[in-house]
Formats: C-alpha cells, sequence, structure tokens
C-alpha cells in the first residue's frame, strides 16, 4: 500500500446532504494514512474523541501503475483493481475543523477509519462505471446510490490527482460516498456492497 487518496462530495445527493451546492462545488481530495486501512474479516474500534463517527461506503480503487500528467484516456490502465470499502468519519470533530477552516485529519485519519475488502482485479471484473452501490445496518438499508453518479469519474480523478502528486501501484483511491450518511454505534454490522465487486461485513465494537 502506498497512499490513500479519498474524494470528497463525489455524488451530488450527498453534498447536498452535507450543506453544499454541487453545481458551485466541485469535489475535492483528501488523504487517510495508509496504515488506516482495515481489513476484511477485522472489527471497528469505536475511535477515540468522539460521539459522532459516521459511515461512508465507497469503492476502492487499486492502482498498478502511476505516473504525473497521466491523460483521462490512459487513466484506466494504472488500474489494478477494485474494492468495497467505508470511509468512517469523526463527523463531529470534521465539523469542527470545518467551521474554523483548519485540516480534516482528525476527522478522517485516524486508526482503522478505512475499512476495506480484498481487491477484486479489473482482469476478473473489468471496469464498473456503473451498478448499485449500499450501506446497511443491521439489515436496514442506509446509504443507496449507482456508480453512475459520480460527478468526477475514476478515469478522471487518476488524471487530476496525477497533475498535483506522482502517483504510484499500491495507491488507494476511495471515490466518494452517496447520500444516507449517518452514524453507527458499537454492535452494529454494517454490510456494504458494489454490484459487480463484493460485499463488506465490518462490526463496530
Ligand atoms: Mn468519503
Amino acid at each position: 500500500m502506498n497512499r490513500v487518496y479519498c474524494v470528497g462530495r463525489n455524488y451530488a445527493a450527498h453534498a447536498i446532504e452535507m450543506g453544499h451546492d454541487p453545481d458551485k462545488e466541485p469535489p475535492f481530495f483528501f488523504q487517510k494514512n495508509p496504515d488506516n486501512l482495515l481489513l476484511e474479516g477485522q472489527d471497528f474500534p469505536y475511535p477515540s474523541k468522539s460521539n459522532d463517527v459516521h459511515h461512508e461506503i465507497e469503492l476502492a480503487v487499486a492502482l498498478k501503475s502511476g505516473g504525473t500528467n497521466i491523460p483521462v484516456e490512459e487513466a484506466s490502465d494504472c488500474i489494478f483493481g477494485y474494492a468495497v470499502s467505508l470511509d468512517m468519519t469523526r463527523r463531529d470533530l470534521q465539523g469542527q475543523m470545518k467551521k474554523l477552516g483548519r485540516p480534516w485529519e482528525i476527522g478522517k485519519a485516524f486508526e482503522h477509519s478505512a475499512p476495506c475488502t480484498a481487491i477484486v482485479p479489473a482482469g476478473e471484473i473489468g471496469h464498473p462505471s456503473e451498478g448499485q452501490i449500499w450501506l446497511k445496518i443491521n439489515g436496514e438499508m442506509r446509504q443507496e446510490g449507482n456508480l453512475n453518479q459520480l460527478i468526477w469519474k475514476i478515469p478522471e480523478m487518476i488524471s487530476y490527482l496525477s497533475d498535483l502528486f506522482e502517483l504510484r501501484a499500491g495507491d488507494v483511491i476511495l471515490t466518494g460516498t452517496p447520500s444516507g450518511v449517518g452514524p453507527v454505534q458499537r454492535g452494529d454490522d454494517l454490510h456494504g456492497h458494489v454490484e459487480g465487486v463484493g460485499d463488506l461485513h465490518v462490526k463496530v465494537i
């Protein structure tokens, strides 16, 4: 694993639920730490200093190559595969930082904040551009969207990032979450799904 890039507000309905106008404010990036990834089968420990930890179900993209200034039409060649992931967020701390105009690290880049399935190679499943993405908690549907609602498409994200950073094999990009984000509680069973990619099961402890 190299770097973990995350896209913010990449589904219009989620941007609106967070109080933003997707037509006026385009998506943007932040990072988590590579060791924040929580591998499939492990429990998510409720983190310190927060009483409002939210789930964000996301499609993750893993790169097998990188570079700089990658054209959109060549970006898919950099993709190794895809995974189902969660961008777990201390929403209360993130909200405080937003209000003060400060960085989001304490809200986003904490231990175990990125539960993720094993990567499914694009050689097996192709490059998904549509398909359901959803999250259930204890069997109840909470988030629902479709990959065809992504504002920035995956090749566009890779190209854009490669103008800012040198992308490398082992980089992971979390592509944003559909609407319906909300709090989790200790004891919850989270079940995330991305059509054509797989299922992620995480217990909050
Ligand atoms: Mn997110």
